[in-house]
């Protein structure tokens, strides 16, 4: 917080100019200040019930203190008024594509935009997401401008969620991940590690410390065929046991969390037996996937989201979709629900994710409501937002949690959303790193 908030108390009613105010002041000054928030209800996703009447104490960037009660603010910090919200950690959302957004013209856009063009539009998709309550995201895959807003984040020069990125997907010849699917022989060319297409042990390790050296964070492979590719098949597993080894070994060497693109069983068995981190998806994972996951402590990051929406798009609008891709996304999109429920059930480890860019970017709290729908209480689902995704980013030390030493990525929400899980797509105040970004 800032010297204009001192002895001042922020309510939902100081919005627009004054949060202009603030957020510019402190963006130019040191962390020093106390800021005292009043949570009518807080679920701190330690425990199992929300606490009522409790204060946040933030000193700077992280939270110092948590009390029982209102505590009174001294003199010379800030307040800020929630006591009348449900007040959570951010939430993390460990599978969106932050550089586009999916439309019938993204096919041939391709040919049309330039990176400036790309990133600045960004821009936006990185500002709704905040505001939605999302302070922290995983990137998956795009052209390499998400590592560039990363940091433009990071610096204070565009508004969003902390980006950890993947940069460029890694896939196989004619794979969901290759650029040039679908392209005229011409303008095809012949992708390798640089672009993020390999097709041997050797090329695996080449595009993952490529990645390393573009400025990735975590490594993305696409383990099988996928939806929104311009091929035919969406399912087949896409890398040898022997190329997933190479790319989780060296992703290994760099500290990179890995993940995997798959929707059909035998590319996900070599993924999760390969050592990778996560299965987004997952969408045709079997019993017998479900207990090697559980045996090798993977996560599934659903992406319900993603599938409900393509599978809409495919059956109500024809044209929306190329002709290869239609059938695709009717097989796989209403599977992914069905799917994530068994998984939970089973035991497997969840975290959220949503692959917007695919949905709306700003609507990844919609993911929340499909998991309860399948059957997830809903503090599972919000733990699997926040605890479950920063043990997954291995950033648990400091995110995930509202406990004294964790950065203040702090949200909240009118109402009680373990009643109402529909809520939080309503969210009504963002604090990142002890910044307020929304108040209303
Ligand atoms: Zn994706």
């Amino acid at each position: 917080m800032s010297y204009i908030a001192n002895m001042m108390t922020i309510t939902p009613r100081f919005t627009g100019l004054y949060l202009m105010l603030l957020l510019l002041a402190s963006q130019h000054r040191a962390f020093a200040q106390m800021s005292y928030i009043h949570c009518g209800e807080l679920l701190d996703c330690l425990g199992e019930k929300a606490s009522a009447k409790m204060t946040i104490i933030i000193d700077g960037d992280r939270i110092k203190e948590v009390k029982k009660g209102f505590v009174d603010p001294p003199k010379d910090a800030s307040f800020i008024d929630l006591s009348d919200r449900t007040v959570m950690p951010g939430f993390m959302d460990m599978h969106v594509h932050i550089e586009s957004e999916l439309s019938p013209a993204r096919y041939a856009e391709v040919f049309r935009i330039s990176d400036a063009d790309r990133a600045l539009r960004a821009t936006k998709y990185c500002e709704r997401t905040l505001m939605a309550g999302f302070t922290t995201v995983r990137d998956l895959g795009g052209s390499g401008v998400n590592v560039s807003l990363r940091t433009a984040i990071n610096k204070g020069y565009v508004v969003g969620p902390r980006i950890y990125t993947a940069e460029k997907a890694i896939g196989t010849t004619g794979g969901h991940a290759d650029p040039t699917n679908g392209f005229v022989k011409e303008i095809m060319g012949d992708p390798g590690p640089a672009e993020g297409v390999v097709n041997s042990a050797a090329d695996a390790k080449k595009a993952v410390r490529q990645r390393y050296k573009n400025g990735a964070d975590c490594i993305k492979i696409t383990a099988t065929g996928g939806v929104l590719s311009v091929a035919k098949d969406g399912q087949g597993a896409q890398f040898t046991p022997e190329e997933i080894e190479a790319i989780v070994s060296t992703a290994n060497d760099y500290g990179f969390v890995t993940a995997a693109h798959a929707h059909g069983p035998e590319g996900m068995k070599r993924a999760v037996e390969g050592g990778i981190h996560s299965i987004e998806h997952g969408t045709f994972m079997t019993p017998e996937i479900m207990e090697l996951m559980k045996k090798h402590g993977t996560y599934m990051v659903p992406t319900i989201s993603a599938g409900r929406f393509v599978y809409d798009k495919a059956i109500s609008d024809p044209t929306f979709f190329p002709a290869i891709i239609r059938p695709k996304a009717i097989e796989v999109g209403p599977q992914i629900q069905e799917t994530f429920g068994k998984a939970y059930k089973a035991g497997v480890k969840i975290a959220f994710g949503t692959d917007s860019g695919v949905s709306p970017h700003g609507d990844n709290a919609k993911e929340f409501q499909y998991m309860v729908e399948a059957g997830m209480p809903p503090y599972e689902a919000i733990k699997s937002a926040t605890v479950a995704a920063s043990d997954l980013l291995r950033i648990s030390d400091d995110y995930g949690t509202i406990e004294p030493g964790k950065m203040a990525d702090i949200i909240a929400v009118e109402g009680d959303p373990l009643e109402d899980i529909k809520l939080l797509q309503d969210v009504r105040f963002v604090m990142k790193g002890g910044t307020v970004y929304k108040m209303e």
